[in-house]
């Protein structure tokens, strides 16, 4: 892989932006997997895994609980330890790194929002798919979008036995009905300002830098992902100075026609991002 190493930290140093695309893959290189019964599940979800059965991160988000006292306490305590106490892993440490003073812009379907704690910019950031750390309201006011740090942190340290006293349940300002995170969990989220204004930069990156030296970098994104990956595919085909990256453990996808400026890297995110940096050292 040293050959292959080199090569990329190459195109990174050369390039003129970085579009950066993340999914599953790279959270579970950090040790978040959605789709796991693993070991951080059972230590921090023991209780609700004996009293409903749930059985992974993805099953607590969308299961349907008995009150919101008990939804809320499955939720703020996932998201007040993943997305607020948790420090960001050497993993998005060596990303944000490898980026260095390029332009970039990253899309995720990530939602444990931990680009922005590893430096990253939230205005450079479009999570596809919503974030854990933002709320809307559940009966759509238009607009009722907001940061949840405060009352999050509130219900986790006030749950007791899987329930958050009912006065901490958070209520839309305008409406008073309640709030749900901000996922891809109804239509609603793809109404939203944001998503537009999103989608809006998104494309309006890729214009900026049309033309030019383009580096496309994939990190964990399954091969039939529809949202990431075949974008960047057909991105990268269409743009001749533009290289495609793609980082992942097990599954690596190039279509033959971007195969000549493509490399795909089979094997542990972290440990290869740590190796590129390294050979940016002694380059
Ligand atoms: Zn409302």
């Amino acid at each position: 892989m040293g050959e292959a190493y080199k090569k990329i930290y190459k195109e990174i140093r050369d390039a003129d932006a970085l579009l950066i695309g993340a999914s599953n893959g790279l959270s579970i290189s950090e040790g978040y997997n959605i789709f796991a019964d693993d070991r951080w599940f059972r230590e921090n979800f023991r209780d609700f895994r004996a009293r409903y059965g749930i059985r992974s991160v993805l099953q607590g988000l969308f299961f349907q609980y008995p009150s919101e006292e008990t939804r809320w306490a499955f939720f703020s305590r996932l998201i007040s330890r993943k997305c607020y106490l948790e420090q960001p892993g050497s993993v998005m440490k060596d990303l944000y790194r490898l980026v260095g003073q390029k332009d970039y812009f990253v899309v995720t379907s990530n939602g444990e929002d931990h680009f922005v704690p590893a430096g990253f910019s939230r205005d450079k950031i479009f999570e596809m798919e919503g974030r854990l750390t933002q709320s809307r309201c559940r009966n759509g006011c238009e607009g009722v979008l907001y940061e949840n740090r405060d009352e999050v942190l509130k219900m986790a340290g006030a749950e007791r036995d899987g329930v958050v006293p009912a006065e901490l349940i958070p209520r839309c300002p305008k409406c008073g009905s309640p709030v749900t995170v901000n996922m891809a969990d109804s239509n609603a989220f793809f109404q939203t300002e944001q998503f537009q204004r999103k989608m809006a930069d998104y494309q309006n990156f890729i214009k900026q830098y049309h033309g030019k030296k383009l580096v496309i970098l994939e990190f964990g994104v399954g091969w039939r992902n529809r949202m990431i990956k075949e974008p960047f595919m057909r991105l990268a085909a269409s743009e001749p100075e533009a290289v495609y990256i793609t980082f992942n453990k097990g599954e690596i996808y190039i279509p033959d026609e971007i195969r000549g400026r493509s490399i795909g890297v089979d094997g542990d995110i972290a440990a290869a991002l740590e190796e590129i940096l390294k050979t940016g050292e002694v380059l």
